[in-house]
């Protein structure tokens, strides 16, 4: 059984009760944090998991509501890990990551600089390794596999999307794209995708064309759905609302993904969690 719970269900627009990009995935005693926009440690907080406790960070991309929260994963897990010599964060993304990775540290270099000169047991900065992929198997520990193929949210590119698989189970994380070959091959006959969505039909009708503009390189609800249908998965489970999903219509936004898709659909606010378990 694979485990995802929808760390943060919102966009790049501050809401009252989503948190930023992030979804977290437990499979076999490992536990994967992908993306992690704003606020994530605190929904990963409620529950359970400490930023210390993570087996890798997977990103799909450099969009700022994607890495939002990097510098606080990156201190958080170093000093509240007390483990005499812990081993290195993982870090998995896409080409560019390694460089971000950097230039967030350099960043919070003054904040090492004070914890290394105040604690005894601290005496170096954050161990972290980083690795750009952006296609094939890049993690296999313990029963626990993840492919990345690319996705496409040109112009942002390279992005992929994950597909993490454990005794039998696969769940593909496919963050933010247009619907291609690429993610429907990495998707195909998986058990759950999880997709962000957008409503182009409620966007386009914004007169600022700088949120017009964010149709181009998402996918819709029924697009999402669409992809589901061709990979032949069970389960779709949405996130990253654009716009917010306002209370009481969640239900249109399923029937929206029910024209396209005859499988079990998930939408769900922060913290929402969907057991994956292999196909019978
Ligand atoms: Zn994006
Ligand atoms: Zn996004």
């Amino acid at each position: 059984m694979i485990e995802v719970t929808l760390l943060g269900t919102g966009s790049p627009i501050p809401d009252p009760n989503r948190a930023g990009p992030a979804t977290l995935v437990r499979a076999g005693g490992q536990v994967f944090l992908v993306d992690c926009g704003r606020g994530v440690l605190q929904r990963a907080a409620a529950v359970g998991v400490g930023a210390a406790g993570l087996s890798a960070l997977l990103l799909t991309h450099l969009h700022s509501d994607h890495i939002a929260e990097l510098g606080d994963v990156l201190i958080t897990s170093w000093v509240t890990n007390f483990a005499p010599d812990p081993p290195p964060l993982q870090i998995i993304g896409p080409p560019g990551t390694a460089e971000v990775v950097e230039a967030t540290l350099k960043a919070f270099g003054h904040d090492i600089g004070y914890r290394i000169a105040h604690h005894a047991d601290l005496n170096a900065p954050p161990p972290i390794e980083v690795h750009e992929h952006t296609d094939g198997l890049v993690w296999d520990r313990d029963g626990v596999t993840i492919r990345v193929a690319p996705t496409d949210h040109r112009p942002v590119a390279p992005t992929i999307g994950f597909r993490i698989e454990f005794d039998g189970a696969s769940v593909v994380l496919a963050g933010d794209t247009v619907p291609c070959p690429t993610l429907d091959e990495l998707a195909s006959g998986a058990d759950a995708l999880v997709h962000t969505v957008i409503r182009k039909d409620i966007l386009t009708q914004v007169p600022q064309q700088r949120v017009k503009d964010v149709c181009d390189y998402h996918s819709s609800v029924q697009e999402a759905a669409a992809t589901a249908a061709r990979a032949g998965v069970d389960t779709l489970i949405m996130t990253h609302y654009v716009p917010a999903i306002a209370p009481g219509q969640e239900e249109q936004w399923r029937s929206l993904a029910s024209t396209e898709f005859g499988g079990r659909v998930e939408v769900g606010d922060d913290l929402h969690r969907v057991e994956v378990s292999a196909r019978q």
